[in-house]
């Protein structure tokens, strides 16, 4: 589910399941203001965004990033984090924290973000220039 702000103050969250979609809509009181619901056969579902299995290389790659995001090496500004974090939360390629981009990332979200250097493979945000690196 992604929940996302309207120019009135309220949000609104959209979601999509193999058994339909749905789309709800409160205002800044927190009142319900909208539904829609748009049901269907899981037969007829899309199938899930997975590029393709991780292989040993990219988990070994994946748990370095890990580490040095943990340990703040590296560390992108806190603007670059917020933006990028932003960003990838409303992206499709977002996998439970992962990136399933077509071009091969399966990166753990929550450490690529918090990496000056890395950047996104489909191009939505880019690696950042620290003064000292
Ligand atoms: S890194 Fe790019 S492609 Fe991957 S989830 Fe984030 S915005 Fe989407």
């Amino acid at each position: 589910m992604r929940f996302n702000p309207t120019p009135t103050n309220g949000r609104t969250a959209h979601g999509d399941t193999p058994f339909g979609a749905y789309s709800i809509e409160w205002d800044s009181a927190g009142n319900l203001v909208g539904e829609s619901i748009e049901i269907r056969d899981p037969a007829d579902a899309p199938p899930p965004n997975r590029a393709k299995p991780t292989t040993m290389a990219e988990k070994a790659k994946g748990a370095a990033a890990l580490l040095r995001a943990e340990r703040g090496k590296q560390p992108a500004s806190d603007d670059a984090v917020v933006m990028r974090t932003a960003t990838c939360e409303d992206c499709s390629r977002n996998d439970l924290g992962r990136c399933m981009s077509a071009s091969g990332c399966n990166c753990y979200l929550w450490a690529k973000v918090r990496l000056a250097n890395e950047k996104c493979p489909d191009g939505k945000w880019f690696a950042e220039e620290r003064v000292g690196d």
